[in-house]
């Protein structure tokens, strides 16, 4: 294909505005492309024009497959007029296309989608199956990654690369965890000179936020990839006026969470404190789990892992660590799939993404194209 066309597709998605939703027209373009190429793909819908997609080349002839993975779904651009050119018109300067979802990640997307194609246009022997799998969601929770991990998409999955914006700087093969909650306080109005009639939602949610963060900060837990375990109480909000006793309260915070002190126990001990708590006489407390994201931590010498970093060095000539990142991806519902199977996260891109003038190197870009390539040739040889 050629670089002009390669640049186009990119700039194509880009426009394409699936801010936590409309996944369905990125999914949509890149079937009529692969399409145009004699490549079958299909469709698992989510939900209203929200469509995951699943490609797949290569034969059966040993029991390799492997994925590659990025997320259809951009983040909110913000306040555009912060923006020095429109972000759902892509504009390259000096080398850079600028936009939202250029770095995080339709430029790693589209880099997997032109390589299957050219493998396919040049005969390329392969000894096993490369599939690529596009989500929805993943910016809020990941669901087109749980939805096609339930529905058994990844259960042959013997590697998999999820084309998200590490640049060359380190293949993340180990991530943290994440948790959102709340936790909502109940308690009984009364006119504040009355405290006696009333049962003060504030106060019992404060034990609460005391507790936790006595609980979840007075140890140190640390993973020697992954760095700290991390608690926070991120909002709170309570009372209904000032001469009012509040018969509401609630907290919501996000927790990082690592493989030695994961997300069940985390919860577990939450539970625990909120019923001991409500043990006490007026309390009422309650623990919602809104986000439960596992922490993961792949092979660093996996065969996948291996081959990125030679066939990055053979192509760009850079040694690249392996690394393990704060932020969740995919690979966090991927992961709970039938089997274990290696996974890294390698795609073009820097350290731009969800921000404004967020973009892509657009060499960066066109490098990954051929880089997957070989990833796939040499891994299925
Ligand atoms: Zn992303």
């Amino acid at each position: 294909m050629e670089k002009q066309e390669k640049i186009q597709i990119l700039k194509d998605i880009v426009a394409i505005k699936s801010v936590n939703g409309n996944e369905k027209e990125v999914a949509e373009y890149l079937s009529k492309l692969f399409k145009k190429h004699g490549i079958d793909s299909s469709f698992l819908e989510y939900d209203k024009d929200r469509d995951n997609l699943i490609v797949e080349i290569g034969n059966k002839n040993s029991e390799k497959v492997l994925a590659f993975s990025g997320h259809m779904d951009v983040v909110s651009a913000g306040n555009e007029a912060d923006w020095t050119s429109d972000p759902f018109k892509p504009e390259i300067r000096d080398g850079k296309m600028y936009g939202r979802g250029t770095c995080d990640m339709k430029s790693g997307l589209a880099a997997m989608a032109i390589a299957m194609i050219e493998l396919k246009e040049e005969n390329a022997a392969f000894n096993g199956r490369l599939r690529l799998i596009a989500t929805v969601g993943e910016e809020v929770g990941e669901l087109g990654a749980e939805q096609l991990t339930k529905e058994g998409y990844v259960d042959d999955v013997t590697s998999m690369v999820i084309g998200e914006p590490s640049g060359y700087a380190g293949i993340v093969y180990a991530h943290k965890g994440s948790i959102n909650f709340k936790v909502e306080s109940q308690g009984k109005n009364a006119h504040s000179s009355m405290p006696q009639l009333g049962v003060n939602a504030i106060d019992h949610l404060n034990d609460f936020y005391s507790r936790a963060n006595q609980l979840f900060r007075s140890e140190i837990h640390t993973d020697e990839v992954l760095g700290d375990f991390i608690y926070n109480v991120t909002m709170i909000s309570g009372g209904e006026q000032i001469n009012s006793i509040p018969s509401e309260a609630s907290l919501q915070g996000n927790i990082r969470t690592i493989p030695g002190y994961d997300n069940d126990l985390v919860i577990k001990k939450m539970n625990e404190l909120i019923d001991e708590l409500n043990q006490k006489d007026t309390y009422h407390l309650t623990l919602s789990i809104e986000a439960n994201k596992i922490s993961v931590k792949s092979e660093k010498d996996s065969d996948i892992a291996k081959i990125a970093q030679q066939v990055a060095k053979k192509q760009v000539n850079v040694d690249i660590p392996m690394v393990g990142v704060s932020g969740t991806t995919d690979a966090a519902e991927f992961t709970k799939g039938k089997k274990a199977f290696p996974v890294i996260i390698f795609g073009p891109g820097n350290e731009t993404p969800h921000q404004v003038d967020e973009y892509v190197d657009v060499d960066n870009y066109l490098e990954m194209v051929d880089i997957y390539k070989e990833m796939a040739t040499t891994y299925l040889a």
